[in-house]
């Protein structure tokens, strides 16, 4: 597997590794969408849908939107256009059954993945890199309390998936600490 020939990818890690910026980086590289659920979560908070008012109070407390919820999003969003070439991940799947709902709907269209990253990181950096971001941006999520929450979830629910698409020899594990720059690189290299 190549860095080109990559089309379906999903990338996992804990709050903090830095998805959602080498997401956006990775999936312009590889010519595919970047789909990040927590992005689309907080569009339609913003633009208080009624999806929207349904996810705000978990995401406001760190727990995760129910599942209901977020495949039935996440499957509305992959039934577009510009995804049955092929997408990249960013936050789903985080729990059990949205792995087992993720097969189904890529089993449903006769495609699968092709590789599942996880970026590393340890929580010292993790808790320090989210509080810098709380400072910068103002995330209603990103208060100590509720970070420190985020980040028992992550190890709760979804660390231990990534062992799943490991079983599965699709997993790549890349380490997320260092500039942006040279974790893009890693990122890179670790797919060719
Ligand atoms: P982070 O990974 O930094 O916590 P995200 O932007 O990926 O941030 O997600 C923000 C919030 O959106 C999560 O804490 C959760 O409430 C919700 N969310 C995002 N993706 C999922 C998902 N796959 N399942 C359930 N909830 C999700």
């Amino acid at each position: 597997m190549t860095a080109s020939s990559a089309r379906r990818l999903v990338l996992m890690g804990p709050p903090g590794a830095g998805k959602g910026t080498q997401a956006s980086r990775l999936a312009e590289h590889l010519g595919v969408p970047a789909i990040s659920t927590g992005d689309i979560f907080r569009a339609n908070v913003a633009e208080r849908t009624e999806l929207g008012q349904q996810a705000q109070r978990y995401m406001d407390a760190g727990e995760y939107v129910p599942d209901e919820v977020t495949n039935a999003m996440v499957a509305d969003r992959l039934a577009a256009d510009d995804a049955t070439a092929g997408f990249l991940l960013d936050g789903y799947p985080r729990t059990e059954a949205q792995v087992g709902e993720l097969d189904r709907m890529l089993e449903a269209a006769g495609v699968s993945l092709d590789v599942v990253v996880e970026l590393t990181a340890d929580v010292d950096e993790l808790v320090k890199r989210l509080l810098g971001r709380a400072a910068e941006q103002g995330r209603s999520d990103d208060t100590e309390s509720v970070i420190r929450r985020r980040l028992e979830v992550y190890s709760e629910q979804t660390a231990a998936l990534v062992d799943v698409y490991d079983a599965r020899g699709i997993l790549v594990r890349v380490d997320g600490l260092g500039s942006v720059d040279d974790v893009a690189a890693r990122l890179l290299d670790a797919l060719s």
